[in-house]
């Protein structure tokens, strides 16, 4: 993923000062649009950037590539300010900042196939007087074009930029294991307990707190040692009765010694700690909404779920519970519930830190106005 950003401005004429302000850091790029007069059930105006690809069919607008910008004629469009990284694999996160003027209520994003089918989605969330969206690209999917959407709602308007995306990335090796009898009876047990324990997980980590914007000082590995297993690598397990299944490995692998100092990778909120009968004793930390590291096989866990937790932070020691061929610790990060490949976090590929400096600024201030 590279750090080039693409950003578009939509220029408002109408807008007050600050806004032309803004426009003028931008304008040598982008051009404004213009407003295309439509019969919606919900709008009759749509404002319609330069770039755009469009349809116009029976007066209704259907949007291909570029921004639009929904309204009524007593009314004036959404403008948006919208930035977003560019040239993803799978696996990868594509965060996004949008401001907009107005403000809007809600911001999300979705990822689609070209036959239009949903592949990820996310809600933005809001840091100081921006929205930032997470969203994860599943490992598991094609490489080749999608078509991602943020759109934006007010009470009585609605905005949509969408524009092609291609992921692409190399292919992920083929990882074949063998496992002896006690892990294939784990594996093949199929048991009310594991199914409670895998809705319990998957409701964590789809959940989204808009407040949980912990994670301000970057990431960082949970342990140091030899990696084992990757992020993205195809699994075959053979089993001991011969038969064979296959998966996808969700995180990296981290060979080390049993009793093995695990840290936090950032700061978050613990919202799990507990032994689970396949991962062993985990751990979940949430990081911000909808984005969650995950710790399994820990040989003991020194943390509880609610505790807040610092980068760097002893949670566990590590081990081999649960479903585990060797001493490791398996580390994951989910992204609105998408397995996402860890590396970029810990490069600071992901997330900006400048938005979240500002944001500490802005926190001790409202710490002291008791908000
Ligand atoms: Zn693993």
């Amino acid at each position: 993923m590279k750090r080039f950003k693409i950003t578009l401005l939509i220029l408002l004429l109408l807008y007050v000062d600050t806004m032309i302000l803004e426009a003028e850091r931008y304008q040598k790029k982008f051009d404004s649009g213009k407003i295309v007069v439509i019969e919606n059930k919900k709008y009759s105006r749509c404002f319609v950037s330069t770039d755009a690809d469009y349809y116009d069919v029976n007066h209704e607008i259907v949007a291909l590539e570029g921004f639009f910008s929904y309204f009524n004629g007593n009314e004036k469009p959404i403008g948006a300010d919208i930035s977003i990284d560019s040239d993803f694999r799978r696996g990868d996160v594509i965060a996004a900042e949008v401001t907009t003027i107005p403000e809007v209520n809600r911001v999300r994003s979705v990822l689609r196939d070209e036959k239009g089918g949903e592949v990820s989605r996310n809600q933005f969330f809001r840091v100081n007087d921006r929205w930032v969206g997470f969203l994860g690209i599943p490992s598991y999917i094609r490489r080749g074009d999608y078509k991602l959407d943020i759109s934006g709602w007010d009470e009585t308007r609605h905005f949509i930029f969408t524009r092609k995306v291609t992921v692409g990335g190399k292919a992920f090796p083929l990882d074949v294991i063998k496992l002896n009898e006690t892990l294939t009876s784990l594996r093949e047990r199929d048991d009310r307990r594991i199914r409670e324990e895998t809705q319990k997980l998957l409701s964590i980590i789809r959940s989204f707190d808009s407040n949980a914007v912990f994670a301000y000082s970057g990431f960082v590995f949970p342990v140091r040692g030899r990696i084992t297993g990757h992020f993205g690598d195809r699994r075959r397990y053979i089993y001991s009765d011969g038969a064979v299944q296959s998966s996808i490995h969700n995180g990296i692998d981290i060979a080390v010694q049993i009793g093995t100092e695990v840290h936090a990778c950032a700061d978050g909120r613990v919202v799990l700690a507990e032994k689970r009968i396949l991962t062993g004793k985990s751990v979940i930390i949430e990081h911000f909404p909808g984005v969650f590291s995950l710790y399994y096989h820990l040989n003991s866990i020194r943390i509880k779920a609610g505790d807040m937790v610092k980068k760097g932070e002893i949670i566990g020691y590590s081990g081999m519970s649960g479903l585990a061929t060797g001493p490791h610790l398996h580390w994951e990060i989910r992204v609105s519930g998408v397995a996402v490949d860890p590396e970029p976090f810990l490069e600071g590929k992901v997330i900006d830190k400048n938005i979240f400096i500002s944001s500490i600024g802005t926190q001790n201030i409202s710490g002291t106005e008791g908000r």
